[in-house]
C-alpha cells in the first residue's frame, strides 16, 4: 500500500471542501484511522505531516471508492434507507437495505417491510415472516446524502409484537398520560469494550498477558493508555451527523474500553438513539476490523466491567421541591430492586460483584455522591433540591427501551403499600 502523506493544513482544506450535505466519511478517512500503526516505519514524518489518505496499489479498489462516495442526489430522487431491528438475542443488531422513491422525514412515510425470522431465531422456519415497523429514521453517516437509517421494531403478519419486541410495551408506557406529563429524561452511559479480532482480547492489551494495572487508563492520553480512540472519535462525529443525541465520550477506567453518553432524551427516543448509536460502533468497528464487545465484564480480575448507567429525571424532579421526589422514587426502585435487576443485562451479576465502582447485585443502597452504591445522587442535585438520580445497575448490554420504561412505570405508575413504603424507608433511612 502506497500512502500519501500531506501537512495536516492541507487535511483540514480537504474537509471544508467537501460538498456541504455529503457524507463526511470516506472510506479514505477510515482507511486514515489505522495508518497510524502502519507507519511505525516513518518516524521523520510523524510529527510534521499527518497521513491523510491511503491509496491502494490497485486502481479498482480506488474505483470503487469513488463509486461509493459518490453523490447521487444530482441524478435521482431515489433514496437507500437501511432498516435496522434487533435480532433472537434480544442484543443482536440486522438491517437490509432498499430503494425509497424519495427523501423522508418521517418514519409514517415509509413503507413496512418484512424479513426472515428463522434466520434470526425469531420464528419457527415453516411460518418465518416477520413484520418490520419503521419507528425512528437518522441520517445514514455511512452513505450520505438523503440516505437513512431506518430504527424498526418486529410484529408477526397478524400485527402482534414478536416477544423480543420491547419497543411495543416501552412506547404503551411512554404513552401513558401520567407518563407523558411527567416528561421522563434520560441520559445514557454507554460502555463498550474493543477487542483484537482473532484473539477476542482488548484492545492494545499484549496478547496472551495483560497491560500494567488499572490507574494511568481512564480519560488518559498516549500510545501506551489510550487504544481505540479513532474508533470512538469517528463514532462521536457519526452519531452527530445521524441526528443522535450524543452528549459526550471518555476513555475508561480498564485498557481499551471506551464510554459514551446519549441525551438527556424524552421518552421512547432515549432507546431509539441507543439503538441506533449501537448499530453505528457496529459499522464503524466493522470497518476498522475489530471486534465490538457489550458484554458487563469481558475480562474477569481485576478490571472494571462494562456499564451503561442510566441519568434519570422527571419534571417534578427537575422543579424546586424535586429532590422530595427523587427520593420517593429511591424508595420505589429499593421495593422493586429484584425486578429491575433481572431486566438489566445478560451476565451483570459478573459485574455488580460490590468492587469496581459497583454495588453488589443482592442489595439495593444509595447514596449522594458514592459511586458504590446501586442509585447515586449527585452532589449538585442534593445541594440545589432538586435534579435526577443515576441508576448504576444496568450492564452495558441491556436493552435501554426495557430499562427507560421500567424506571418511569417503578417511579410514575407503580405505587407500595404504606406498609412496604414505611419499612423501606426506615431501612434506606430516607424519610419522605
Ligand atoms: P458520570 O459522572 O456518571 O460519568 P456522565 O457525565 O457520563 O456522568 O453522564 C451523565 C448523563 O446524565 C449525561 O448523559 C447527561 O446528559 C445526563 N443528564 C444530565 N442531567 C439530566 C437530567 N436532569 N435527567 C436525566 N439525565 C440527565
Ligand atoms: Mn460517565
Ligand atoms: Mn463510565
Ligand atoms: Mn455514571
Amino acid at each position: 500500500m502506497a500512502q500519501i502523506l500531506a501537512p495536516s493544513t492541507q487535511w483540514q482544506m480537504r474537509m471544508t471542501k467537501n460538498p456541504a450535505n455529503a457524507s463526511p466519511f470516506t472510506t479514505k478517512m477510515w482507511g486514515s484511522l489505522f495508518l497510524k500503526q502502519k507507519t511505525k516505519g516513518t518516524a521523520k514524518f510523524s510529527t510534521k505531516f499527518r497521513v491523510c489518505a491511503s491509496k491502494s496499489e490497485s486502481s479498482t479498489v480506488n474505483r470503487l471508492d469513488d463509486l461509493l462516495n459518490m453523490d447521487i442526489r444530482p441524478y435521482t430522487d431515489k433514496i437507500i434507507a437501511e432498516y435496522v431491528w434487533i435480532g433472537g438475542t434480544g442484543i443482536d443488531l440486522r438491517s437490509k437495505s432498499r430503494t425509497i422513491s424519495k427523501p423522508v422525514e418521517h418514519p409514517s412515510e415509509l413503507p413496512k417491510w418484512n424479513y426472515d425470522g428463522s434466520s434470526t431465531g425469531q420464528a419457527p422456519g415453516e411460518d418465518s415472516e416477520v413484520i418490520l415497523y419503521p419507528q425512528a429514521i437518522f441520517k445514514d453517516p455511512f452513505r450520505g446524502g438523503n440516505n437513512i437509517l431506518v430504527i424498526c421494531d418486529s410484529y408477526t403478519p397478524a400485527g402482534e409484537p414478536i416477544p423480543t419486541n420491547k419497543r411495543h410495551r416501552a412506547a404503551e408506557i411512554f404513552g401513558n398520560k401520567k407518563v407523558i406529563d411527567e416528561v421522563p429524561w434520560f441520559g445514557i452511559e454507554q460502555e463498550y469494550t474493543l477487542l483484537q479480532p482473532n484473539v477476542k482480547w482488548p484492545l492494545g492489551w499484549p496478547v496472551g498477558a495483560y497491560p500494567g494495572p488499572q490507574g494511568p487508563y481512564y480519560c488518559a492520553a498516549g500510545a501506551d493508555k489510550s487504544f481505540g480512540r479513532d474508533i470512538s472519535d469517528a463514532h462521536y462525529k457519526a452519531c452527530l451527523y445521524a441526528g443522535i443525541n450524543i452528549s459526550g465520550t471518555n476513555g475508561e477506567v480498564m485498557p481499551g474500553q471506551w464510554e459514551y453518553q446519549v441525551g438527556p432524551s424524552v421518552g421512547i427516543e432515549a432507546g431509539d438513539h441507543i439503538w441506533c448509536s449501537r448499530y453505528i460502533l457496529e459499522r464503524i468497528t466493522e470497518q476498522a476490523g475489530v471486534v465490538l464487545t457489550l458484554d458487563p465484564k469481558p475480562i474477569e480480575g481485576d478490571w472494571n466491567g462494562a456499564g451503561c448507567h442510566t441519568n434519570y429525571s422527571t419534571k417534578s424532579m427537575r422543579e424546586d421541591g424535586g429532590y422530595e421526589l427523587i427520593k420517593k422514587a429511591i424508595l420505589n426502585l429499593s421495593l422493586r430492586h429484584k425486578e429491575h435487576i433481572s431486566a438489566y443485562g445478560e451476565g451483570n451479576e459478573r459485574r455488580l460483584t460490590g468492587k469496581h465502582e459497583t454495588a453488589n447485585i443482592n442489595t439495593f443502597s444509595w447514596g449522594v455522591a458514592n459511586r458504590g452504591c446501586s442509585v447515586r445522587v449527585g452532589r449538585d442535585t442534593e445541594k440545589q433540591g432538586k435534579g435526577y438520580l443515576e441508576d448504576r445497575r444496568p450492564a452495558s448490554n441491556m436493552d435501554p427501551y426495557i430499562v427507560t420504561s421500567l424506571l418511569a412505570e417503578t417511579t410514575i405508575l407503580w405505587e407500595p403499600t404504606l406498609e412496604a413504603e414505611a419499612l423501606a424507608a426506615q431501612k434506606l433511612a430516607l424519610r419522605v
